[in-house]
This record gives structure tokens, C-alpha cells and sequence, in this order.
């Protein structure tokens, strides 16, 4: 039978306004950088989408280069879009990016104004949309007139090809230098999209501050470090299918000692408050001001569940806080 969307999806999880802008977003969203690739079961992925739109989550995360392969995220989501979410379309935000490498040749990687609007149309082709809600500048490139790779975000917009456009990886100077040259076209930077989580805390030095400045919101990823910051790893190995045991990113060689005093006490800290260290750990993403939603990731729905309950846990106090902070360090 057809997929029915829950009902009662929009009394699950709290939404935040991006920044000073007219759009919302949930409090954590869905990223499809893992797990999404061709390479994996098109059902498990289906599951985890309908299972995270059922519980609220409007939004999903992808890039032209999110795979593996390169561009079979963008795929495999317009297949379960298309059969399972066509209805839905105006409920959902889906954005994607270019930036990294993408083809072969000097157009396929960068922030050309030629690599970015042919990426553009490519991930359109691949997602099957007309349009995406949020097109980001997936890296600075130093080498590119900031003008030149703002000018291509402002030029999707006008082609209505993205309705906002979003920055990722930008140090707080590229950010304003950034937001200026996108006011120039008329068009307000939406978001900025950097990695946060206990283990990677640089936003604190200045990106937080200068996006509440500049009214840009943020939805930070890796909130989970890609996985070290839950209780995959507490034992000190790395089980069948996790990112470590696969070599995606990581391996067995980050989980050393101090990595495991660490993410042990941590977790003890989560326990007295009755939550998986998941739950802490995107709690605590989420208590600053400057950070909209945390953007996740998930290779099950038990995954997706579990982060998702953070969001019904109290605020971290000042002495829980303090006990975290010696703890979350690079
Ligand atoms: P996370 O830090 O949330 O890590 C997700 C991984 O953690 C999962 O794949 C899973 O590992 C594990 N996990 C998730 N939930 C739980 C849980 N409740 N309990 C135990 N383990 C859990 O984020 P990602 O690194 O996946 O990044 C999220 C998104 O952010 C990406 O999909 C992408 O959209 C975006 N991103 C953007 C980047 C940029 O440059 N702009 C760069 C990187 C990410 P396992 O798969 O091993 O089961």
C-alpha cells in the first residue's frame, strides 16, 4: 500500500527560525553524506527517510559528490522521493552542494562559477526536482573572487533553480566576506554549514558569534563524530558495518586510550541523565544560541530513533556542562 505520511508528524520535534530568515528548520535534520551510496540497500534507506519525515524531520541534507559512488545519494533519494514522497514535496527543505571534487578536468571541483551552476543541474537531474530549498558553496576556494562563487549561488537563485543559498566550511572572515558579496546580488545568506560536535569545538572561536551578528543561522554536522561521540565504540572495537571497521573516514587506530577515558566518562554523565551518549552529545550542540539544528546521520531507524529522543530530554545544567567541558576536547 502507498506510504501515508503520520498525522500527527508536525507535534514531534521543535523547529528554529534559520537566522533572520521566513524559514524554519527542525532541530535535528537528516544528512545523507553515509550509508545513502548505491553501494547500500535501497529498502534500509527508505525506511530511515519515512521513518524521520513520520517523526518531523523536514529536512535532508545532500551534496553532488555523496555516495560512494559520486552522486548516487542524490539517486537513490529521488528514486525513494519520487515513488514514496512526491505529495510531500512543498513540506520538505532538500538542499545540496558543490564544491569538492566531482569530475575529471578543472570544471568538475572548486568554487568556479562554471563548476557550480553545471553541478547544480546535475544534481537536479540526478534528484529529479526542478528546484533545491537550499544550494550551498560546499568549501571556500582561495583561489576563486569570493564575487565569482557568490555570484553563481545569487544566479541559481534568480534562475529559480535554489530558493536560498548556504556557505559550508567558511572561517568567520571568508563568512562575511561571503555574506556581503551575496547582499550585493540581493540575496541574503541563509546558513552556514560547519562541522561542531564535543571532539571539534572551532565554530566557539568566532563562527557562532559572527553568524549571530550577521543573522545567518547554522546546522552543524558530525554532531556525533561521525560516530565517536555515541556507544558504538565504548567497548574499544569497532563492530562489523561501523564506520571505523570499514575504514570510511576512521578506523580502529581513533580508538585509542584517552579516546576511550573520555567517551567512558562522557557516557556516564548521559546515563545520569538517562540518555544514550548520542542524545548527550547532540543536547549539547544544540544548547548555542547560533545553532539552528544539528545535522545527523544514520545507517539504521534504531539510530535515527535513538537521536531523535534527544530532543525530549531536559536543558543541560550549569553542572553538567562543567563536567563536560574538560572532557570535550580535540
Ligand atoms: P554524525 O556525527 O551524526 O555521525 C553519524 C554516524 O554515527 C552514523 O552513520 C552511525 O555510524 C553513528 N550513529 C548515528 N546515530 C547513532 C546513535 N543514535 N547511536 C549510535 N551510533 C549512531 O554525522 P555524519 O558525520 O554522518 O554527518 C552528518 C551529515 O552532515 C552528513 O550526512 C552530511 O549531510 C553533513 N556533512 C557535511 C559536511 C560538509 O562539509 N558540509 C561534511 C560531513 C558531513 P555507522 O554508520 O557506523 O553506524
Amino acid at each position: 500500500s502507498p506510504y501515508v505520511a503520520d498525522a500527527a508528524r508536525y507535534e514531534k520535534l521543535p523547529y528554529d527560525r534559520i537566522g533572520r530568515s521566513g524559514l524554519r528548520l527542525p532541530r535535528i535534520s537528516l544528512g545523507f553524506w553515509n550509508n545513502f551510496g548505491s553501494d547500500r540497500s535501497l529498502e534500509t534507506q527508505r525506511d530511515i527517510v519515512l521513518r524521520a519525515f513520520d517523526r518531523g524531520v523536514t529536512h535532508f541534507d545532500l551534496a553532488n559528490n555523496y555516495g560512494p559512488p559520486y552522486g548516487s545519494a542524490e539517486e537513490q533519494f529521488g528514486r525513494i522521493l519520487h515513488a514514496n514522497l512526491r505529495p510531500y514535496r512543498d513540506e520538505l527543505l532538500i538542499s545540496s552542494k558543490a564544491g569538492y571534487d566531482m569530475w575529471p578536468g578543472p570544471y568538475g571541483d572548486g568554487g568556479s562559477r562554471k563548476y557550480l551552476l553545471s553541478s547544480l543541474d546535475q544534481s537536479l537531474g540526478r534528484l529529479g526536482l526542478d528546484y533545491v530549498d537550499v544550494f550551498y558553496s560546499h568549501r571556500p576556494d582561495p583561489e576563486t573572487p569570493v564575487e565569482e562563487t557568490m555570484g553563481a549561488l545569487a544566479t541559481a537563485v534568480k534562475q529559480g533553480k535554489a530558493l536560498y543559498v548556504g556557505i559550508s566550511n567558511y572561517d568567520p572572515e571568508q563568512t562575511r566576506a561571503a555574506a556581503a558579496a551575496l547582499a550585493a546580488e540581493g540575496v541574503p545568506l541563509l546558513i552556514h554549514q560547519p562541522r561542531y560536535n564535543m571532539f571539534d569545538r572551532r565554530p566557539e572561536q568566532g563562527l557562532f558569534e559572527t553568524l549571530l551578528e550577521l543573522g545567518v543561522g547554522s546546522i552543524v554536522f558530525s554532531p556525533l563524530a561521525g560516530g565517536l561521540l555515541t556507544n558504538r565504540y565504548l567497548d574499544g572495537h569497532a563492530p562489523a558495518g561501523s564506520r571505523a571497521a570499514e575504514g570510511r573516514w576512521m578506523t580502529e587506530n581513533n580508538l585509542d586510550e584517552t579516546y576511550l577515558s573520555r567517551v567512558r566518562a562522557l557516557n556516564e554523565i548521559a546515563g545520569a541523565r538517562g540518555q544514550s551518549l548520542a542524545q548527550l552529545s547532540l543536547s549539547w550542540v544544540l544548547r548555542q544560541e547560533a545553532v539552528t539544528s544539528a545535522l545527523i546521520g544514520a545507517s539504521s531507524v534504531a539510530q535515527l530513533d535513538d537521536s531523535l529522543d534527544a530532543l525530549h530530554a531536559a536543558d543541560l545544567t550549569t553542572d553538567e556542562l562543567a563536567a563536560i567541558e574538560p572532557l570535550a576536547v580535540d
